[in-house]
């Protein structure tokens, strides 16, 4: 046995490592998913037209180029999982590693390679300080790691503290996304073609008030991108 597969096992003995998706302990060949979840994991598709389910939620309500997300959360639990983790588990390196990934799988897609400037949706003040961290960012930056795009972070900022939306009806979400994001740097976002990113895209508010905002102070391109489509 070489030195470092010795310290590789050494280590997860140590250390077990479990699957992001069905928390089964992984084998040396595995990398933070097991084969089987790999294998099932709903990947959404990238074409545009009626069979893109992302991008018919901004059909009609705004000017874009793509929209798309990297899984189809129905029927999947490994999913919910996932996503859960990186909300609320305190795992936002697992965002962090499906922006890496599936950037390494798209880049050289012409529609990632329009990209200027990637722009995490971001948390507002009082909710990142109680969650320690901005998921969205994580899977912003696992992103430019793949693709090299830049990340600018500070571009847009939120403004009003949202409440949970679980129980609103999609009227009130819509209602209440609002003027909910601030544009802070027009100039640095001039022409650009932005990809705005989010963790999960439900009625797809988020990202449209977040365009809106941006569309509202300056002339750009807009994209949109979330980990999971719900
Ligand atoms: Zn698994």
């Amino acid at each position: 046995m070489s030195p470092k597969l010795y310290w590789k096992s050494l280590n997860s003995l140590l250390f077990p490592r479990a699957c992001i998706a069905c928390d089964k302990t992984l084998i040396e060949q595995e990398e933070f998913i097991c084969i089987e979840c790999s294998f099932f994991l709903p990947f959404s598709n990238t074409r545009k037209g009626i069979d893109n389910h992302v991008e018919k939620k901004f059909w009609g309500k705004i000017i874009f180029e793509s929209a798309y997300s990297v899984f189809d959360m129905k029927y999947s639990d490994r999913v919910y999982k996932i996503i859960h983790k990186i909300k609320y588990k305190n795992q936002p390196k697992i965002a962090y590693n499906i922006g890496k990934i599936f950037g390494q799988y798209q880049r050289e897609k012409e529609w990632l390679q329009n990209i200027d400037i990637i722009l995490p949706i971001p948390l507002h003040s009082r909710k990142k300080r109680k969650r320690g961290y901005n998921q969205s960012l994580y899977f912003a930056k696992g992103l430019a790691q793949s693709t090299n795009i830049p990340v600018h972070n500070k571009v847009l900022k939120r403004k009003v503290f949202t409440i949970s939306q679980t129980q609103k009806s999609r009227l009130d979400r819509y209602e209440n996304m609002e003027n909910v994001f601030q544009c802070m740097d027009p100039r640095a976002i001039y022409n650009k073609h932005l990809l705005i990113v989010d963790d999960v895209i439900t009625t797809g508010a988020t990202l449209l008030s977040a365009g809106q905002t941006l569309r509202n102070e300056t002339s750009c391109k807009l994209s949109f991108l979330a980990i999971g489509n719900a």
